[in-house]
């Protein structure tokens, strides 16, 4: 579904990604891991286009999508969950998720949709009306998800959804994350410092490390090595 291919990305003078390719079945789980700083972020912000690819290419469903804008993507079904969650701090939960549905207008749909989100993260109903900035980082992670989904996305890409958040709620996140994908058919590409748990809920693994893909394998195999 997702195929990237040599994709190579420099900030200034500072090369970040070295020819990194991978690829993402559709309706699979695939992780990508590896330790700060080895170009995870990057890898998923040049598939996004929040930066500019400089070589390789990225292909989604087909069709050549480097360097497209981000919001093209998103009207495609790619959807990616940034690092740091960024919810709208200053809106309501119920508001912040109606933004994830900006290029919708099927209303039923978005009803529906709603009403899914409540279903896998039931504190999101909870604090329907609470500004999103005071919840705390798990549930702001929820919400983040939340909002992804109602753009009714095909691929979901997740940067680090265990960042800074405690280890009870991380384990909640992730379950949810394998029931997106098993009960909606939705491509997850995660990002995760967490190999252990990232190997546990995923297919197929790519270890980054300095700008270049270090090793690949299933995850069970990457988990015994
Ligand atoms: P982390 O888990 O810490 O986010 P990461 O694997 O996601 O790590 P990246 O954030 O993609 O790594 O960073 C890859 C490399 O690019 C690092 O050397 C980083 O310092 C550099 N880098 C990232 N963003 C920028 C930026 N905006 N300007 C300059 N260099 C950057």
């Amino acid at each position: 579904m997702l195929e990237v291919k040599g994709l190579e990305v420099s900030y200034g003078s500072i090369k970040a990604l070295h020819g990194v390719s991978l690829k993402v079945p559709e309706k699979s789980i695939v992780t990508l891991i590896g330790a700060n700083g080895a170009g995870k972020s990057t890898t998923l912000r040049a598939i996004s286009g929040l930066i500019n690819v400089r070589g390789g290419s990225v292909t989604y469903d087909g069709q050549d999508i480097t360097n497209l804008a981000a919001h093209q993507l998103v009207a495609r079904g790619l959807c990616h969950v940034p690092e740091g969650r960024m919810v709208f701090a200053n809106l309501t939960v119920d508001e912040n998720l109606r933004m994830g549905a900006y290029l919708r207008n099927d209303k039923t749909g978005i009803a529906e949709d709603v009403d899914y989100c409540f279903h896998i993260f039931p504190r999101l109903k909870e604090r329907l009306t609470q500004a999103a900035g005071t919840m705390s980082g798990g549930e702001q992670q929820m919400l983040a998800i939340a909002r992804a989904l109602m753009s009714k996305p095909r691929c979901l890409m997740l940067d680090e959804p265990s960042l800074g958040i405690a280890p009870m709620l991380v384990r909640s996140i992730f379950e949810q994350i394998v029931a997106i994908n098993k009960e909606r058919g939705i491509t997850v590409l995660l990002v995760e410092q967490n190999a252990n748990l990232a190997l546990q809920v995923s297919q197929y693994g790519y270890v980054l490390e300095t700008g270049s893909v270090l090793l690949e394998d299933t995850s069970e195999s990457l988990r015994k090595n």
